[in-house]
């Protein structure tokens, strides 16, 4: 059997693990990453990549079959069709550059890829089934960066019909009736790209509002873009499980019914992967997951944990961010991770930016200041109308003492590309008078944040 030493061994090369191997290699760190998927993780294979690249594709194919209708613009299509099969052959064909892209960063950096199942023996040796046999490695440090999977529910096992995330985007065809358990992130991006598609979309949420972690305000956008799209909402609603017939149950304000179907997507939300042996070294647990103090660490010396195992938010960025800083950590450079600037972006129609905290939650959270909220709306930004875009706004949350920002969130068309400038300003502790002091480009949606923070101190130009 092969025998590997290493000071770093991670397992799960997802944006989590690759980074902390990058990293980790880069300081001199003998390092050694383990998976048995292409790296990238659920990100780049089955996430965040191919969903986007799904969402762009909808996007091309909705805006020219609109133009086979009169329009404003005055642009007339014709004939608009499309190859799913090409779809799905250019999207798999961005995945497999980006991981390849990654196998190449890690040989850059010094970092050894082992391809192959890691089931921990102790907390300090592992062992792989690889293609070549089982091999064996021991590590000073091990970080457990091994991800989640799809939550399943009981009365609806994935099968033929019951599908996950991860099989609606690999769908050879877009279905006629397509119904998604579960209106959060995934159901609301992909329920909106298979709209754009084609598909008679409806979602059944069990909350009273679609995306419930956000502020109904934020929602209501999307919420009547979704309608315009056709998409039936429905919420406050349980699925119960499926009859003979194929058909989704639904207990829909008390009252049962039935929906045809031709694929039930269910993205209800997802669970730490964990299993592998990882229960043999029983590191303290938060719930479902690994728990971890602010340096990642877990509760067995020298194991850290990091990513969607050790709970929300799961998202990639924070994932990276926490490899990042525990291979830094490791080399001898110890800091804690700050959870006060992960910025979230839904990638719906229009796109939600939230960063830092809701006009709501600086209330609750307010000693001894007040709160001061301004909202801009989109419809007064001239790059936005030049979109063809109107819905949507920016709104800053800021104290109202010495003007600090502690919130922007945003909801508008390809407002996502501003979520950088919103986590600059809150990671940088910028007031108002920052921000209105900083000259921004004409004609952008970034001229937005100007205008919604000169409202908040009482002097708005543009509304
Ligand atoms: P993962 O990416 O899950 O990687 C874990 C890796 O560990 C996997 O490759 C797995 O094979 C490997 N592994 C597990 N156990 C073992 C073992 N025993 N031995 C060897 N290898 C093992 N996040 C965003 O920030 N933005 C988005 O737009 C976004 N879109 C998403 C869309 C979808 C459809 C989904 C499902 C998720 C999306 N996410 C998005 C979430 C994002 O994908 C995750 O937060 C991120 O991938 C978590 O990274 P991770 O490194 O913790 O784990
Ligand atoms: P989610 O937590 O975003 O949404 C799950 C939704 O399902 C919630 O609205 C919840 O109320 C609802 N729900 C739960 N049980 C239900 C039931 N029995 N019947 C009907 N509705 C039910 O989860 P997700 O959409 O599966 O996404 C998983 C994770 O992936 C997210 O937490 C997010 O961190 C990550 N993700 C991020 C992005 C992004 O950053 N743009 C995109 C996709 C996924």
């Amino acid at each position: 059997m092969a025998e590997h030493d290493c000071d770093v061994l991670i397992i799960g090369a997802g944006p989590g693990g690759y980074v902390t191997a990058i990293r980790a290699a880069q300081r001199g760190l003998t390092t050694i990453v383990v998976d048995a998927q292409p790296p990238g993780g659920t990100c780049l294979n089955v996430g965040c990549i191919p969903s986007k690249a799904v969402i762009h594709a909808a996007e091309e194919f909705h805006s020219l079959t609109t133009a086979t209708q009169p329009n404003p613009l005055g642009i007339h299509a014709e004939g608009v069709s499309v190859d799913w099969a090409q779809t799905v052959a250019w999207k798999d064909g961005i995945v497999r550059r980006l991981t390849t892209g990654v196998k190449g960063l890690l040989r850059k950096a010094g970092a050894t890829l082992i391809v192959g199942e890691a089931t921990f023996l102790d907390a300090k040796h592992v062992q792989v089934a690889t293609a070549h046999g089982e091999e064996r490695i021991h590590a000073t440090h091990v970080v457990i960066a091994t991800g989640s999977t799809p939550v399943e529910l009981p009365f609806l096992p994935f099968g033929e019909r019951v599908i996950s995330s991860t099989e609606a985007l690999a769908l050879t065809e877009i279905p006629e009736t397509f119904v998604i358990v579960g209106g959060g992130y995934i159901g609301l991006e992909l329920g909106t790209a298979f709209a754009k598609l084609g598909s008679q979309v409806t979602i059944v949420e069990a909350a009273t509002q679609i995306l419930p972690l956000y502020d109904a305000e934020i929602v209501a956008p999307v919420r009547a873009r979704l309608a315009e799209l056709g998409v039936e909402v429905l919420t406050a609603t349980k699925a119960l499980g499926l009859t003979p017939a194929g058909e989704l149950q639904i207990d829909h304000n008390g009252e049962e019914k039935e929906l045809p179907a031709d694929k039930i997507l269910v993205t209800v939300g997802r669970t730490p992967r964990l299993g592998n042996g990882i229960e043999r070294i029983y590191p303290r647990m938060n719930g479902p997951f690994i728990a971890i103090d602010d340096q990642c660490r877990t509760s067995i010396t020298g194991v850290y944990a990091i990513g969607d195992v050790t709970g929300e938010p799961m998202l990639a960025h924070r994932a990276m961010a926490q490899g990042e800083m525990v291979a830094d950590s490791i080399a001898g450079d110890p800091r804690a991770f700050d959870q006060r600037v992960i910025p979230a972006v839904c990638f719906t129609d229009p796109e939600i930016v939230h960063v830092g905290l809701s006009p709501a939650r600086a209330k609750e959270a307010a000693s001894g200041y007040e709160v001061t909220t301004a909202t801009f709306p989109l419809m007064a930004n001239g790059r936005a109308l030049t979109m063809g875009s109107e819905s949507g706004f920016i709104q800053v949350v800021a104290r109202a003492d010495n003007h600090l920002i502690l919130g922007i969130q945003a909801v508008g068309t390809d407002i996502s590309e501003l979520s950088a400038s919103f986590a600059l300003a809150l990671e940088n502790c910028l007031t108002l008078e920052d921000i209105t002091g900083t000259i921004h480009a004409h004609p952008t949606q970034g001229e937005g944040l100007h205008e919604a923070s000169l409202l908040a101190l009482g002097h708005a130009l543009h509304i």
